[in-house]
């Protein structure tokens, strides 16, 4: 069970050369665990949920709550502040821990330790007032109903505040009030943060004010030609269209009228439809069908000989932009953008010669590569209790055992190797039969 995220590391820190040259190297490193948007990594008496040491940390932490509370000499306030858990952020992660964790006590500790089971507490902190924000309103509300029916303790609109290593406070964000509450294990699972390592590389490449490392829409770190970064320690800055507006117009207008005409445009249309895809987003969104679509209804005009100037084309698109958005730190992510450097790098020769990407808007000829396009296959929610939330593109929803079946499906095709994936799919048939592992090593 708390193995589970080690099948989505995708790929590793690798700084290798590229194309025979001696200055290009890949850079894919994971983040930490962080407090969203602060320097802090976690606080120290809360667990991280990160690495593959990190899981087997947590089993033995929980495994020794059970075992200190199953102590004779101890009272029943001592035994519910140890077998308190703690779960901080209702995220898919914080949310399929405490989903995995209920069902580890549940079905398997309260076996082995029957006489404090009842002692058992799990509470789940959310700042925001809905778990699973991200997801589809009936996901979030079929997990607000499991999480209620199966005990667990959640709060919403609750934000830690302090931790100490005796209790841990609680800000009720309507209210206001601060409660305190003792524990015997807390784990964290709010965000991601960069290591040090990168934080140093960033200052380097005069990114020393970001959070992750900024890449163009070809994986490679902006401010350098031979640096490449892919996953959860980069962020692609997709160029807005109102950046480059003058120099779009530019290569369009051809015969440099002042004007663009439906049949200038038309020519270059699929190369800036490429280059900027959040226009093609923003045309979906207004069930609009290509550009000139939109050039003609921002003029009113319907006849084929549409023409526009820099000021109407402006117009047009000033709205376009705003419908870009970051990709998220995801294995999905991470493995589209592996497989899409590989491809890039093994055609680096060819692609020199024959450049297969779009135009340069700001420059001459083409681009060797076409960007990096992230396809959303869908995300998932396990719940626990053998159920689990899925949203697949079309915003289509499903839930319960059946999704759990998707899940395993996916989740076993997904890895790597066959190796992996025998070993995977044992693990979880020996869960089936025998139940989870409760030894401490
Ligand atoms: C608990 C958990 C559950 C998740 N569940 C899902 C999920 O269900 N679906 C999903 O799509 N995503 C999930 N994610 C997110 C997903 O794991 C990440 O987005 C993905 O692993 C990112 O891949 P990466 O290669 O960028 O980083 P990682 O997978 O983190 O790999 C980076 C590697 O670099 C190594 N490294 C770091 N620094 C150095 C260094 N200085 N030198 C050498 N090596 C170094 C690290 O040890 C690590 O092995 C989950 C994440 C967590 C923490």
């Amino acid at each position: 069970m708390f193995l589970l995220h080690t099948s989505f590391i995708t790929v590793g820190f690798i700084i290798f050369p590229l194309c025979g040259c001696d200055g290009c190297v890949l850079i894919s490193c994971g983040i930490f665990l962080l407090l969203s948007g602060l320097i802090l990594m976690f606080p120290s008496a809360c667990l991280p949920s990160q690495e593959v040491e990190d899981a087997q940390k947590i089993r033995k932490t929980v495994i020794e709550c059970f075992e200190k509370a199953d102590l004779p000499n101890l009272d029943d306030e001592a035994r519910k502040k140890l077998l308190h858990f703690v779960v901080v952020g209702g995220g898919p992660t914080g949310v399929e821990f405490a989903a995995q964790l209920h069902d580890f006590l549940a079905e398997d500790l309260s076996k082995l330790y029957p006489t404090i089971k009842d002692f058992v507490k799990i509470t789940l902190l959310e700042g925001t007032d809905h778990i699973l924000n991200m997801f589809d309103k009936r996901i979030t509300a079929f997990a607000e109903d499991k999480f209620k029916r199966d005990g667990i303790n959640l709060r919403t609109g609750s934000m830690v505040v302090n931790v100490s290593d005796k209790d841990i406070s609680i800000k009720d964000i309507k209210s206001g009030s601060i409660s305190s509450e003792p524990y015997g294990m807390i784990v964290w699972s709010t965000g991601i943060g960069t290591r040090p390592v990168m934080i140093d590389l960033m200052k380097q490449i005069g990114q020393g004010n970001r959070r992750v490392l900024a890449t163009d829409e070809w994986l490679r770190v902006e401010g350098s030609d031979t640096i490449y970064a892919l996953g959860d320690c980069a962020t692609i800055n997709q160029r807005k269209v109102m950046e480059d507006i003058a120099d779009i117009f530019k290569k369009a207008d051809k015969d440099n009228s002042g004007t663009l005409t439906v049949k200038e445009f038309q020519e270059v249309l699929k190369d800036i439809c490429e280059r900027y895809p959040q226009l093609e987003l923003y045309l979906k969104n207004k069930q609009m069908h290509s550009l000139v679509d939109l050039l003609k209804a921002s003029k009113g005009d319907i006849k084929e000989s549409v023409e526009v100037d820099i000021e109407e084309f402006k117009s047009a698109l000033s709205q376009v932009d705003m419908l870009m958005k970051n990709l998220p730190a995801t294995a999905q992510v991470a493995s589209q953008q592996g497989v899409y450097l590989a491809n890039c790098f093994n055609r680096m020769e060819e692609c020199q010669k024959n450049p297969e990407g779009p135009l340069r808007i700001r420059g001459e000829g083409r681009h060797r590569f076409h960007p990096f396009r992230y396809r959303h296959l869908g995300q998932f929610a396990p719940l626990g209790g053998e159920q689990t939330a899925a949203q697949l593109p079309g915003d289509w929803v499903s839930i319960g055992h059946s999704t759990q079946w998707l899940w395993y499906s996916v989740y076993a095709s997904k890895q790597v190797s066959w190796r992996t994936r025998a070993l995977v799919v044992s693990d979880w048939l020996r869960r089936f039969i025998f139940g989870r592992d409760s030894s401490s090593l």
